[in-house]
């Protein structure tokens, strides 16, 4: 390993890998370094049994058939927040996940790994809302457009295809009075397809005699987004855009970056320089298989843990005190709501009897609510379905709440036992929602320390999330607007689930721009330490999915820094 190079990354996830492979095609020298394992590299065969090796330097160590056996698609191998391949934990799956302190009902679905939570991301890759910036944001709507741009390009991102599910949900969204979206900066209400991270399929697939085993070039729409993405000739050519596949790639092929996984990083180090204060000089960190400890220097720092674990690495590491480090979490307030369809109902719109969740990208449809926040299609394999529609809710049980009051929606919370069993018979037609609430931004939500209790990379982070009353109200509005589009394309029944607050899947905005960082990312109070991850986030970019914006952030922040430092 080079313990000495130009800038350090701490974290390979959403935002990580395109900072790299930015500063290393300018020639800067990298060192990644990442907590989980690197499935489909050479020098960790079987990632989850041992070590295996310390770093990779090339992309000639990709294997996409490695890739291929370790991602089986099997949901309770890959997804399984406690041991499966998916989990916040370390590579050893013998070995329990690294806790987190929700102390609400609810979880943090993150994932630990290269490519991190973008392994089992749905590759929506929207732009935030312009009126959710522009004049909001330190900076502008149009500044950040460049950068959109420039990742568009290399994920590459291209409008979602439409297979039953989504033609349906375009169906009772035109019936409900609603108009198609044409541009990438909306600006009002509309549906669309999903600008999606995933690579189009070929056009000749529904031709007779195409064989998709013989050509996997782009999306073969079979719908294991979620349990990882194995299809495509080569690692660089899987068709959901991770950056497992997209950018540590690109970032390898410059022969300027190393990567070592299974590393932990558990304290920034610092020193006090008599021109700029405080500076950030290097990390110290752990091998997750031997305990072993280390430590690496560098020029500049680059915290891309994620919104959770970046405060908590800034507390652990003692970092100046500022009231906003890990405060005003944004989490996009999910829910989920469920139509099922009678099957005369689904031949008489699109000609076929069922719509087959698990057909297509798991999310290619989208509805865009400026001042609101979003709606967007899901469908995904029969127990993740059976989990988020029907076990997810922040209500109880169905049978055990008495309806007082007129709801657009049938019935409300979990549903079990039987009846679950009998919704489940209905699931080849059920069509899903998700809705992602534009959110306030408050200090008193986030992550802070757990005073007493500590694992081997230090402090556990505690994480809360309480919504306010107008939180509360936007989050209705687009529950009633997904109800109303479901009854229009025929919905015999509609469910929502009215999940808890305390589910963390777009966490967002806990060391906020302009309030921990400048406008350029860079810690105020520790110069040389800069934010590439979602936390650095300034809202909630009125709803849309994060990862697109973090991403268009850390190719703006590759350009300031070598400015200023190199
Ligand atoms: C089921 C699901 C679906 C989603 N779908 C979408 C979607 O379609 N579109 C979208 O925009 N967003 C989606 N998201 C959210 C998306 O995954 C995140 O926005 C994105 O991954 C965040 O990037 P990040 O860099 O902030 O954090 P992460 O991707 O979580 O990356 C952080 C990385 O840092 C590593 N790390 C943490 N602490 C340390 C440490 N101390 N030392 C070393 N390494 C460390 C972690 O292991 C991890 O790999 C989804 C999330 C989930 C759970
Ligand atoms: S539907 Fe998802 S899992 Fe299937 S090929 Fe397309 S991107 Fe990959």
């Amino acid at each position: 390993m080079n313990n000495n190079v130009d800038v350090i990354v701490i974290g390979a996830g959403g935002g990580g890998p395109v900072i790299a492979k930015e500063l290393a095609e300018k020639d800067i020298k990298v060192l990644l370094l990442e907590a989980g394992p690197w499935y489909g590299n050479k020098n960790w065969p079987n990632p989850n049994e041992n070590k295996g090796g310390v770093s990779s330097t090339s992309d000639d160590d990709l294997s996409i058939e490695l890739l291929r056996k370790q991602f089986t698609d099997l949901e309770e191998d890959m997804n399984d927040v406690i041991t499966g391949k998916f989990r916040w934990g370390p590579a050893n799956r013998n070995e329990s996940p690294w806790d987190i302190n929700t102390p609400q009902k609810g979880f943090a679905w993150q994932n630990s790994g290269i490519g991190g939570t973008t392994l089992h991301y749905f590759a929506n890759s929207p732009r935030a809302y312009p009126e959710a910036v522009n004049g909001v944001w330190p900076i502008s709507y149009d500044e950040l457009i460049p950068y959109y741009e420039k990742v568009e390009a290399t994920l590459p991102v291209s409008p979602a295809p439409s297979t039953p599910k989504e033609e349906l949900f375009y169906y009772g969204a035109k019936k409900a009075g609603w108009n198609e979206i044409d541009t990438l900066n909306v600006r009002e209400p509309g549906y669309r397809p999903q600008p999606a991270a995933i690579l189009p399929p070929d056009p000749r697939i529904n031709e007779p005699g195409f064989n998709l085993a013989e050509n996997p070039v782009g999306c073969t729409l079979r719908g294991h987004c979620i349990n990882g993405c194995n299809v495509g000739l080569t690692v660089e050519g899987v068709a959901k855009r991770s950056t497992l596949v997209s950018y540590i790639p690109l970032a390898l092929k410059t022969g300027n970056v190393e990567i070592m996984p299974n590393t932990f990083v558990t304290k920034v180090l610092t020193q006090e320089t008599p021109n700029n204060g405080l500076q950030a000089v290097g990390v110290r960190f752990r091998n997750t298989w031997t305990g072993e400890v280390g430590e690496a220097h560098s020029k500049v720092v680059i915290m891309a843990a994620g919104a959770i674990e970046t405060p908590r690495l800034w507390l652990n590491s003692m970092l100046p005190k500022n009231p906003w480090v890990g405060k005003g979490l944004i989490n996009h307030w999910f829910d989920c709501l469920a139509g099922i369809y009678e099957e005369e109902d689904l031949i008489r719109v699109l000609g076929v009897s069922d719509i087959k969740p698990y057909v297509g990208q798991n999310a290619a449809a989208r509805f865009d609510y400026p001042g609101l926040g979003v709606i967007q299609i899901f469908g995904v394999s029969p127990g993740l379905y059976s989990s988020m529609l029907y076990s997810t809710s922040g209500k109880g049980y169905h049978f055990l709440s008495e309806k007082h009051y007129q709801t657009p929606w049938d019935m409300e919370g979990m549903i079990v036992g039987e009846q679950l069993k009998e919704f489940m018979r209905y699931y080849p037609r059920t069509l899903a929602v998700l809705i992602f609430t534009d959110d306030e931004v408050n200090i008193n939500n986030g992550v802070t320390l757990d005073p007493k209790i500590k694992d081997e990379n230090g402090f556990i982070p505690v994480v809360r999330y309480y919504p306010s009353k107008k939180d509360k109200e936007k989050r209705d509005k687009l529950a009633i607007i997904a109800a109303d589009i479901f009854r229009k394309s025929g919905a015999k029944l509609v469910i929502r689930s009215n999940w808890p607050p305390g589910i963390f899947i777009h966490a967002q905005c806990t060391m906020r721009m302009g309030y921990v960082t400048d406008n350029n990312c860079e810690a105020l109070q520790v110069k040389r330490l800069y934010i590439a991850d979602n936390s650095v986030q300034f809202n909630g970019l009125g709803g849309p999915n994060p990862t697109l914006t973090t991403q268009a952030l850390a190719t703006r922040s590759a350009e300031k820094i070598i400015n200023k430092y190199f």
